[in-house]
This record gives C-alpha cells, structure tokens and sequence, in this order.
C-alpha cells in the first residue's frame, strides 16, 4: 500500500506545468487558473478548497495540475 504522493506547487512547477485545472464537482465546468504567484509548498488539492465554483456556487471544487502543459516525456514507462 503506498499512499498517493503528494502534489505540491513546486513538485507541479518542477514538470513544466504552471496552471491547474478546476473542475466543479457540480456543475462539471471546468477552469484553467494560473498559479504561478503562490508558494510552492501549497498542495494542489488546497487549492480546490479555496476556490469556488464561479457557474454554479459550489464551495469546494476538485483542482489537479494542467497536466496537458507538462513536457512530454520521450520513452517514459
Ligand atoms: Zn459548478
């Protein structure tokens, strides 16, 4: 059983990605937020906790990194 690593700003910015994607758990509306002013130690899934849903209002939404602004990877796996 290995717990889930855990995603911090810095671990994110390390793979070239510099924005998250924050999807309403809701609503399904989804949002690219750019995070490059906050510090590095923040995890991305605090970032969820503090950021309404602007569609439809719903307090918490899931955040996880832009995954699509990471550097490919050649032969990786
Ligand atoms: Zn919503």
């Amino acid at each position: 059983m290995s717990p889930k690593p855990i995603m911090t700003l810095s671990r994110m910015r390390a793979c070239g990605i510099t924005t998250v994607r924050r999807v309403c758990p809701q609503c399904g509306c989804q949002a690219i937020v750019q995070v490059d002013g906050l510090p590095g130690g923040v995890t991305v899934a605090e970032l969820g906790k503090g950021l309404c849903c602007i569609s439809c209002g719903a307090p918490e939404t899931n955040t996880q990194p832009n995954w699509r602004e990471a550097q490919p990877r050649p032969a990786a796996h």
